[in-house]
């Protein structure tokens, strides 16, 4: 079972496989792995001691960010993701802790929870995957509806705001209007905004 895993310099947690949306693009709808690790679909939700123990057979010092990311949404475990967080950077004060996470957790736990991770993480990275409430739905069909987009919208800003290092991401597949929109959402939000390059898992 992959709970921990290496892409380019950084080291991935594979904590959960649930997800409180169901993206029309999911990779996990046709692959059971990223790259070329093995298969990322877990026998078990990993217990934060498992999780630590596991991580025990790594050498920190060597990647360059520590990533939550999974093969599912990492903040539906968002308390053992900060105890496991709260944990390595007592260990190594100087590691680089980020989220990637598509930025629904408020409307998880129907609270601040950009205020959880301060001073814990100290980056977060936002699927923004569209540049309004209606597309963004129809996108990721999340569980809490058309409102969604607004909830990840505020999410990001609170982030900004308790001093998280915080990025919206989008594919280059986007139309160019819509790529130009998401940009005045990141300027109007002072939240940067990176285009990736889509790469097809398959
Ligand atoms: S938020 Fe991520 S893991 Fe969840 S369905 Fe969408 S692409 Fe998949």
């Amino acid at each position: 079972m992959t709970i921990l895993y290496e892409l380019g310099d950084n080291l991935y947690v594979n904590l959960t496989n649930r997800c409180n949306c169901r993206c029309v693009f999911c990779l996990r709808n046709n692959s059971d792995h990223v790259q070329d690790t093995d298969s990322l679909w877990l026998e078990h939700e990993p217990t934060v001691e498992e999780v630590l123990e596991e991580a025990k057979k790594f050498d920190f010092s060597q990647y360059r960010e520590i990533v939550f990311c999974g093969y599912g949404e990492p903040t539906l475990r968002l308390d053992d993701l900060l105890t496991i967080a709260e944990t390595w950077k007592q260990e190594s004060p100087s590691l680089i802790i980020r989220i990637n996470t598509n930025g629904l957790s408020d409307l998880q736990y129907q609270t601040d929870t950009a205020k959880k991770m301060a001073g814990i993480i100290d980056k977060v990275s936002i699927s923004l995957n569209a540049s309004e409430k209606k597309h963004y739905f129809e996108l990721t069909r999340s569980s809490f509806g058309v409102d969604s987009f607004d909830g990840l919208l505020t999410f990001a800003r609170h982030c900004r705001e308790y001093g998280i290092s915080v990025r919206f991401s989008i594919v280059d597949l986007l139309p160019e209007q819509e790529i130009r929109e998401c940009k005045a959402i990141s300027e109007k939000l002072s939240v940067p905004l990176k285009i990736r390059v889509y790469e097809p898992k398959e």
